[in-house]
C-alpha cells in the first residue's frame, strides 16, 4: 500500500510550540489520528494531572525530587521550568521512537524549543493564536485552569508571540481545519526533503 507519510528508515523529530490554549495538543491528536508513524512524544511533569489526563499518555507526572534526580542523571533532551512547575523531554524515549521510524512531535514551550535549536535536527513549528481575545476564550472555554493560571498563561503569551520568527514554520490556527492542512503539509514536505538519502529500502 502507499502511504503519504512514514516512507523514512529513521524517523523525524518536529517541535511544536505554542501558547497554552492556541490548540497544539488538538492538531497532534488529529496527526496521530490520521498517520500511525506520528508520535506525540510524552514528556515528564512536576504538574499535577488534570482531571481527564492519564499517568503515561498526557505526561509521566513524576515528584519533584525525581524530576531533579533525572536532571542530574542527564535523562533531559532538555527540560524547562514553566508558570513553576518542571518539564522535560526523556532523551531515550525520543531515541527509541526515532530508530523505530516514528515522526515524533515535542510539544513543549520556547524555553526549551531553544535549547534545540541548533544542537538538534528537528524542524521547528510554532502555532500562532489568531488573537489575544481568542486565546483567553479558548483558556477559558477548556475549563482546565482557574481565573489566575488564565492571567498568567495569557501574560507568558505575548513573549513567547515575540519569538515564533526563530521558528522554521509558523502557522495561525484560526480555521482548525486550515492551520491542519499547513501541518501536515509540512510534515509530508520534510519527509520528501530527506527520501533520497535515508529512504527505507522495499
Ligand atoms: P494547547 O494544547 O495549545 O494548550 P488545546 O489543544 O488544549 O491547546 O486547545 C485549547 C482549546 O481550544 C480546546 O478546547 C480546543 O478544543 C480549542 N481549539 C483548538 N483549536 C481551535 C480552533 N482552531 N478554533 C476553535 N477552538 C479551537
Ligand atoms: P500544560 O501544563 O498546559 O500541559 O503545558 C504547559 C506548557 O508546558 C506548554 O507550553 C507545553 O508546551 C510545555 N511543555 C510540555 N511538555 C514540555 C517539555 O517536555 N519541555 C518543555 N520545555 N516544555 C513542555
Amino acid at each position: 500500500m502507499h502511504k503519504l507519510l512514514g516512507g523514512l528508515k529513521e524517523g523525524l523529530i518536529f517541535v511544536l510550540s505554542a501558547p497554552a490554549g492556541t490548540g497544539k495538543t488538538t492538531l497532534v491528536r488529529m496527526l496521530c489520528d490520521e498517520f500511525d508513524c506520528v508520535q506525540e512524544s510524552v514528556s515528564f511533569t512536576t504538574r499535577s494531572a488534570r482531571a481527564n489526563e492519564v499517568q503515561g499518555r498526557d505526561y509521566f507526572f513524576i515528584s519533584t525530587a525525581e524530576f531533579e534526580k533525572r536532571i542530574a542523571d542527564n535523562d533531559f533532551l532538555e527540560y524547562a521550568k514553566v508558570f513553576g512547575n518542571y518539564y522535560g523531554t526523556s532523551r531515550s524515549l525520543v531515541e527509541q521512537q526515532i530508530k523505530m521510524g516514528k515522526y515524533v512531535v515535542l510539544i513543549i514551550d520556547t524555553q526549551g524549543a531553544l535549547q534545540l535549536m541548533g544542537r538538534l535536527q528537528a524542524v521547528f513549528i510554532f502555532l500562532i493564536p489568531p488573537s489575544m481575545s481568542e486565546l483567553r476564550r479558548r483558556l477559558e472555554d477548556r475549563k482546565s485552569d482557574s481565573p489566575e493560571v488564565i492571567e498568567q498563561r495569557l501574560s507568558w503569551a505575548e513573549s513567547e508571540i515575540a519569538i515564533a520568527n526563530r521558528y522554521d514554520y509558523q502557522i495561525v490556527n484560526d480555521h482548525l481545519k486550515t492551520a491542519y492542512e499547513v501541518l501536515r503539509s509540512i510534515l509530508i514536505a520534510e519527509e520528501h526533503k530527506r527520501v533520497i538519502p535515508n529512504a527505507a529500502s522495499h
